[in-house]
């Protein structure tokens, strides 16, 4: 299991997909107070990340990665989330076209926006990631999005296809 992310909402266990609500948090209390949630989360619950798994491979088998939100603000002192996730996403080696175990440990300061105006002046204005704050902001979601921007589109094995590293 990843070191350094507290669990405090506890995902169900992989496979069981239900209605299960999905944690929510005030993205602007977050921010005032500094709080923090974290969690795991199946892989089988990030739909749209199911194209970047091995064709073979089952979602519910895909495993698990551990995540936290924490409210701060980035160096101009600007309102932000930072988004953790750690694990191991299981990928296709474009090399062999072998399943590869992709070691995931991001960290990201997303900029947030008060209101859509806001967010699209912003979004001129910075290189960074910024998203529209909410006070029911769909922390999986976050999640979901870095693992999208983060996930290599062409990954291959390291040192050596033959042997799987
Ligand atoms: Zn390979």
């Amino acid at each position: 299991m990843p070191q350094g992310i507290e669990k405090r909402y506890k995902a169900k266990e992989p496979g069981t997909m239900t209605n299960e609500v999905l944690p929510k948090i005030d993205a602007f209390r977050f921010i005032e107070t500094g709080d923090a949630c974290s969690g795991e989360v199946p892989i089988a619950r990030l739909e749209r990340l199911f194209d970047r798994l091995p064709e073979t491979m089952d979602p519910a088998e895909a495993g698990m990665l551990a995540w936290q939100v924490r409210g701060v603000h980035d160096a101009m002192g600007r309102p932000a989330l930072e988004i953790a996730v750690e694990g191991t996403f299981p990928l296709v080696c474009q090399r062999c076209l072998q399943p590869l175990k992709w070691p995931v440990a991001q960290r990201t300061v997303v900029l947030v926006a008060p209101t859509p105006e806001a967010l699209a002046e912003l979004d001129d204005e910075v290189e960074q990631e910024v998203i529209l704050g909410s006070k029911a902001l769909e922390v999986l979601a976050l999640v979901e999005d870095e693992l999208l921007l983060t996930l290599p589109f062409v990954p291959k094995h390291e040192t050596d296809c033959e042997t799987g590293t």
